[in-house]
Order: C-alpha cells, then structure tokens, then sequence
C-alpha cells in the first residue's frame, strides 16, 4: 500500500508515447521554442543522464520527480507494463528515494518511540507537579499557622513590653518614696543630734513628728499592697474563667457531629419540633448503633439554617 495518496500523485508517472503526447505543452515553450535547461535536466534520466526519449520505457518517480529509464532502473518490462495498465492507482519511488524511504521510516519510529517515552516522561511530570501543588497547598497553611503564631507571639511581646514599662514605672515611684524616706530621717537626726539646739524636746520631735510620718507612710504603703493584691486576684481569677470557658469551648466542638438527611418534624412549635429529633436520635444511636446513652449526653441539637417554606430536603441537624 502506497504512503502516498491518490490526490498527491502525479498526473504522469509513467513516461510513454502516449501520455508524452498528452504532456507536451508541459515541456515546450508557447512559441514552440526549445526547453528550458530547468525542464531539460528534469527530463535526463537519473541514472544514465540521458535525455528520455518519448518512445522510450521510463518512469518519473513520485518524491524526486526524476525520470528514470525501466532499464537504468533495472525494471522488469513485465512490471512496467502492469504499472502502465493501472496508471493512477500505483505509487512509484526510485531506488534512492526508496532508500531514503527506508531511512525516513526508521526516523519515524524513532520519533514515535521518543514521543511515548516524552509521554510516559510528561505523566509522571504532572503527577509530581500535582503533588508539589498538593505540598504549596500544605506549606501555605503551615504558614498560615506559623503567622499566626508569630502574631500571637508578637501580641505577648507587646504584653511583656508594657510589663517592663510597668515596673520601671513602679520603680521609680519606689526611688522617689525611698528619696523623700531618707531625706525625712536626715531631718530627724539633724533635730536628734547632741549638737543641735538644747531647747529641743526628743519625746516631742519623735511623738509630733517621727510617728505621725512612719504611720501615714506605713498605712499609705498597707493600703497599696492591698489593692495590688486584690488587682491581682481580680485578674487572676479573670484569666482562669476565661481558660475555663476556653477548654469547655473546645470540648463541645469536639463531640460536635453534622447529621444529614434526618427527617424534619411538622410540628409547629419549635421545642416540639426539638423534642422530635431527640427521640428520633436516641432511638437511631440505641437502636441502629446499639450503644447506650444516656438523655444527658446530647448537650446540643439543633437545626442548621432557617427554614424554608419550598425546601423539601430537611436541613442538616448539629448534634
Ligand atoms: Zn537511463
Ligand atoms: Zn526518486
């Protein structure tokens, strides 16, 4: 069979007296003049070089478009002659071109073999490529998490910042009583020294002014210590409260299943409605699932989503 098809094939690839006749205008200029060197070359034969004659037995081959005497070509008439009886129907290449046929054949498979290869090569080059996406997807929310974290961390900095503030705050007050202590004391001792005025009354200095001073500094520093400590438990005990309804938070979330398809009660009344999907529930879990619970251990039920007059599909219960 011929790679070949009939509409690419040559009007004449046989060269006879006949079909010379019927191609002469291709051959001879209008005006009758001799050939040109272009067409002449393209009617020697490939092999002899010699020009083919039009009573001459020759073939024109199909890829080069060369002429060939059957003779040069080593045809056997018996060949040529079969070849001339079907004409259109049979393709014809020159021993070269068959050659390089053969040539372009194995080049052919090659390739295809190449492109398989490039296939199988392209397959399992997407199948990694859909697994780095799958990994980008990961690592996105990796960083996600890890931004969150950062930011979280970020967020206590600031707390252990202002801390610090706080307590170079609360030294300073510190520094400052500490200054007005002792410049207190160095006026006592100054009024107390043997050297100072004689008239001095000690038991009065210490009475009228020494005792009133430590006992309004020691109630001012009482009562401080004692609002800093009921701060602290306030926000102590703030703190824990808010742990607590952390974890209980988590918990509930936990146990928390979403049942689809759970056909919805008629019943008007809402709490009615409720009590419907608690009967139908613990009658599903004792029943088809044939574990004991007790009515206390579906803390939540409810519907989710409002309903909808034309919604035939029950909505989907939180349990
Ligand atoms: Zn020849
Ligand atoms: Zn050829």
């Amino acid at each position: 069979m011929s790679q070949i098809s009939d509409k690419q094939v040559p009007k004449r690839r046989v060269k006879t007296g006949r079909d010379r006749k019927l191609n002469q205008d291709e051959d001879v200029n209008k005006d009758g003049g001799p050939i040109s060197n272009c067409e002449v070359i393209s009617n020697s034969c490939g092999i002899c070089n010699e020009i083919v004659k039009d009573d001459e037995r020759a073939m024109k081959c199909e890829i080069c478009e060369v002429w060939f005497h059957i003779v040069c070509e080593k045809m056997p008439s018996v060949v040529y002659d079969y070849i001339v009886a079907v004409d259109q129907h049979i393709s014809w290449y020159c021993t070269s071109c068959q050659k390089g046929c053969v040539k372009l054949h194995k080049s052919i498979k090659e390739l295809r073999k190449q492109t398989g290869i490039l296939s199988n090569k392209q397959t399992v080059l997407e199948e990694k490529v859909n697994v780095l996406a799958e990994v980008v997807v990961e690592n996105q929310e990796a960083s996600k998490a890890t931004e969150a974290r950062l930011g979280t961390l970020e967020a206590k900095a600031v707390n252990v910042e202002d801390k610090i503030d706080n307590n170079n705050e609360k030294h300073m007050i510190m520094e400052n009583k500490l200054g007005n202590l002792e410049a207190k004391f160095a006026a006592w001792e100054e009024k107390l020294s043997p050297g100072a005025d004689s008239n001095i009354n000690y038991a009065d200095v210490i009475k009228n002014e020494a005792v009133p001073d430590l006992q309004s500094i020691m109630k001012e520093e009482i009562e401080q210590f004692k609002k800093n400590m009921e701060d602290k438990d306030k926000r102590q005990k703030e703190e824990y409260e808010q742990q607590v309804q952390e974890l209980k938070d988590e918990e509930a979330r936990k146990n928390n299943i979403i049942i689809y398809g759970v056909p919805e009660s008629k019943e008007k009344d809402e709490a009615k409605r409720r009590e419907d999907d608690r009967k139908f529930i613990m009658e599903t879990i004792e029943n088809k699932m044939e574990i004991e619970i007790s009515q206390n251990s579906l803390t939540k039920l409810f519907r989710l989503g409002k309903i909808e007059p034309n919604e035939e599909k029950p909505r989907p219960l939180l349990v």
